[in-house]
């Protein structure tokens, strides 16, 4: 007795001693574990909510400064402050796309932490303690087995009581012991956390940002890239730790079947075991937690991935904000209607720059009678003439040739210089050139600062494809790389397989550059002659003809929107022939700052000559003048061209004094035009009453543009409505106040301008009537 008891109080006791401290271990162990998983669901709480604030910062910030960049642009004040508001505009922009893309895959990683968390970590980690528990029981038991003999007296009086401690400890069953503890001591668990995109911030929408989706476009493709990379990255590292933990598990395994199949008796065998069992315990944990952040990464991803995977290597299509101002009439883009939009496209659609089409329409034309073809100036050598040489003799590709040509790679040629190469011509140009199955040209754009060369082919819709750089500085699509992008476009051209094989675009017909695309460096700048809206005028000579001519510049830095706007002045001009109408010689769009170039009308604007001349012009010479424009403006209206800018500033005096129509910014190829909002700009006292009240645009507004046009000529260039406000003015023509006649103004002549400012538009003549007027009194002087 004396002996066990001395083991009792020595071995027992320490044994106990170890297992207090092995449970107490155990317990910090759990709390730790627990705490850390659950902190992760509210840090991640605190991350969705930051992220939150500062997508409503960035939207704010966004909503702030497209305003001010609108409001500027909507002045009509082109310069450095609003290049400095439009870069400010882009740039959070920018930025709103990103912290959309966060919030959107933040989302993702804490809805799926908060899911696993519950029904995975969670419970895995209960499951871990619940072993571990039962493990240090059934060392309980065995302790308690040990006093159990080492008490047992075996005297009479004490077998009863042993009897019972005996069958009491060996009741103890691990299984139910903890599971009851677990089951008294159990906590419910928390309330899930839903982790949802919160609709309030996109309130009444925000271009083409979606609720829940990532936004796959220019702005955000380059980080979207990037982060796809660090997924990647992580993705790896899982893999590889998963692996690691997976064959330790199995080696763990593998010796605890040998121990137990080779029944190796040894001291420390049972000590192994629990070693074994407790570390393959906490690898099974971590694996159950690794799978998870594997599927994670795995959602996320697929998230990035699949709409990158779908882009291909086409172009990322331009975000929404591209086309934040529509020029057209001063409307945002936002509040067009798709209706208004498929419109506008059907509009690019169905005027090409297509010369041969356009001689076809003007040959059509019954030819307007004009000052200058039926009297004295029928015989003096316009200008135009020599136009007739020079846009042909300019273009260095040849002609309708387009498709049929076998394509030569000459080592010696630039980019440029291909026949194909279209420059920076704008998308939707390029759009309304490739017309058949497998047309294609090569053109270039800009995205983030970088320029980016683009396929653009016609195959069912236009697709635009990115040429691909590769490390070696190669160029390729799916396929091979080539050294140069010529060769990479003849192989493309000459193997007959897909661009890409999502797309099947196959290229069969190289689209040349048409007569009227001049090359930049054909054009050599001269003095600036003015200043317009979208940039500087020069007076410039082409290199080859050495005609003289007059060249619009746009502004590098406007956005694309207002490159296209200015670039539509061009399309609608090189339709007209006729001279009192300025003349269209080409577009420079093989690279910035793009260019239109025309005719030099070297007497400057009409406002500007009859000022200067104030005094000095004989009543025939200002009744000429409106002669020129009278015949101008009933071409136009022979063509359903409606000018909505008739003013005297914007027209351009030429030799012997003819008039010339220019500034067809603002002009519509319609028979009405219909402006919903955004009159900003509206030359308020030349503009016709419906078109102020209803935005309705017809001739008969020119009509009405053309009276006050030829006041301004016989008063010298006096402002209208002199000392009078914009709204003044309209009020007193509504309530019927009508100019005097300037000085020596003709009295038939001022009663047809009171005719052109009849309120109601059918009250008033057509440009046909008016010219035959004003020619009855021109003509006895
Ligand atoms: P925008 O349409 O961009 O406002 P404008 O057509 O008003 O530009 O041109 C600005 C100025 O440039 C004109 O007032 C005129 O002095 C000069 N200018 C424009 N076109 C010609 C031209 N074809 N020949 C001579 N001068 C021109």
């Amino acid at each position: 007795m004396r002996q066990n008891a001395d083991t009792l109080v020595i071995d027992t006791v320490e044994k106990l001693a170890a297992l207090i401290t092995e449970k107490r271990a155990s317990r910090k162990v759990y709390h730790e574990e627990h705490q850390r998983i659950t902190n992760e669901v509210s840090r991640l709480q605190e991350a969705v909510n930051k992220s939150k604030n500062n997508y409503e910062q960035a939207l704010e910030h966004y909503k702030s400064s497209k305003t001010k960049y609108e409001d500027q642009y909507l002045k009509g004040k082109p310069g450095r402050k609003l290049d400095e508001l439009k870069e400010r505009y882009q740039k959070a922009c920018k930025k709103l796309h990103q912290v959309h893309n966060d919030y959107v895959l933040l989302l993702c990683e804490a809805a799926d932490y908060e899911r696993d968390f519950r029904t995975v970590l969670l419970p895995g980690l209960l499951e871990y303690q619940e072993r571990v528990q039962e493990d240090m029981i059934d060392k309980w038991r065995s302790l308690l087995s040990e006093v159990c003999e080492l008490t047992d007296t075996t005297q009479g009086r004490y077998a009863q009581l042993q009897a019972e401690v005996a069958s009491a400890v060996s009741a103890i069953s691990p299984k139910t012991e903890y599971s009851s503890f677990s089951e008294t001591n159990k906590s419910s668990p928390p309330d899930p956390v839903s982790f949802e995109f919160c609709n309030e911030l996109l309130g009444d929408g925000v271009g083409s940002l979606q609720a829940g989706q990532l936004a796959v476009d220019s702005l955000t493709v380059d980080s979207l890239r990037l982060r796809l990379n660090d997924i990647e990255h992580s993705l790896r590292e899982v893999t590889t730790q998963l692996r690691e933990k997976q064959n330790l598990l199995n080696q763990h395994e593998t010796e605890v079947v040998n121990i137990k199949t080779n029944s190796l008796q040894d001291s420390n065998i049972g000590s192994r075991l629990a070693v074994l069992k407790r570390a393959s315990d906490v690898l099974r944990r971590e694996l159950n937690e690794l799978r998870c952040r594997e599927s994670w990464l795995q959602h996320q991803h697929r998230l990035i991935h699949d709409p990158l995977a779908a882009l291909g290597c086409e172009e990322a299509p331009q975000p929404w904000e591209a086309t934040q101002v529509n020029g057209d009439s001063h409307q945002r883009s936002d509040s067009l209607s798709l209706k208004s939009r498929s419109a506008a496209i059907k509009e690019l659609l169905r005027k090409p720059f297509n010369r041969s089409k356009t001689s076809d329409s003007q040959a059509s034309t019954p030819p307007t009678p004009t000052r200058a073809n039926t009297e004295e100036r029928a015989t003096e050598p316009d200008q135009n003439s020599l136009l007739e040489m020079t846009p042909g003799g300019q273009a260095e590709v040849p002609q309708a040739v387009n498709g049929v040509q076998e394509l030569t790679y000459d080592p010696d040629r630039c980019l440029e210089d291909e026949p194909w190469f279209h420059g920076v011509l704008p998308r939707e140009e390029v759009v309304r050139l490739l017309v058949n199955e497998g047309d294609y040209l090569v053109r270039e754009t800009t995205r983030n600062d970088e320029q980016q060369i683009v396929l653009s082919v016609c195959w069912g819709s236009h697709k635009h494809f990115i040429v691909q750089t590769t490390p070696e500085g190669h160029y390729r699509f799916e396929g091979p790389a080539f050294p140069t992008i010529q060769e990479l476009i003849l192989h493309q051209h000459g193997c007959g397989l897909p661009v890409t094989n999502k797309s099947g675009a196959i290229l069969r017909n190289p689209i040349f550059r048409e007569r009227w695309e001049l090359n930049n460096d054909d054009v050599e700048l001269r003095d600036k002659i003015g200043r317009g809206n979208f940039g500087d005028v020069y007076k410039a000579r082409l290199r080859d003809s050495g005609l003289e001519v007059a060249v619009k510049t746009c502004r590098v830095t406007l956005p694309d929107e207002q490159k296209k706007k200015f670039l539509q002045e061009g399309r609608i001009l090189k339709q007209y022939d006729h001279p009192n109408i300025v003349k269209f010689i080409g577009i420079c769009v093989q690279k910035q700052p793009i260019m239109i170039v025309m005719e030099l009308v070297p007497g400057g604007s009409l406002l500007s000559f009859v000022r200067n001349h104030k005094g000095q012009l004989t009543v025939k010479q200002m009744m000429g003048m409106c002669l020129d424009t009278a015949s101008g403006m009933a071409y136009l209206e022979s063509k359903n061209c409606i000018h909505r800018d008739l003013a005297a500033r914007n027209c351009l005096v030429g030799h012997r004094s003819i008039v010339k129509i220019s500034d067809f910014g603002m002009s519509r190829e319609e028979e009405e035009y219909i402006v919903s909002d955004g009159m900003k700009q509206i030359p308020i006292k030349w503009t016709a009453p419906e078109a102020l009240n209803f935005g309705k645009y017809t001739s008969l507004c020119d009509v009405w543009s053309y009276g006050v046009l030829c006041w301004e000529i016989f008063s010298s260039g006096e402002v209208p409505y002199q000392g009078y406000s914009n709204t003044k003015a309209r009020e007193m023509i509504d309530s019927g106040y009508r100019m005097l006649a300037p000085p020596n103004t003709p009295e038939e002549m001022y009663q047809l301008m009171l005719k052109c400012w009849q309120y109601e538009p059918e009250n008033r003549p057509h440009f046909s009537d008016i010219y035959a007027a004003v020619d009855s009194i021109y003509a006895p002087l």
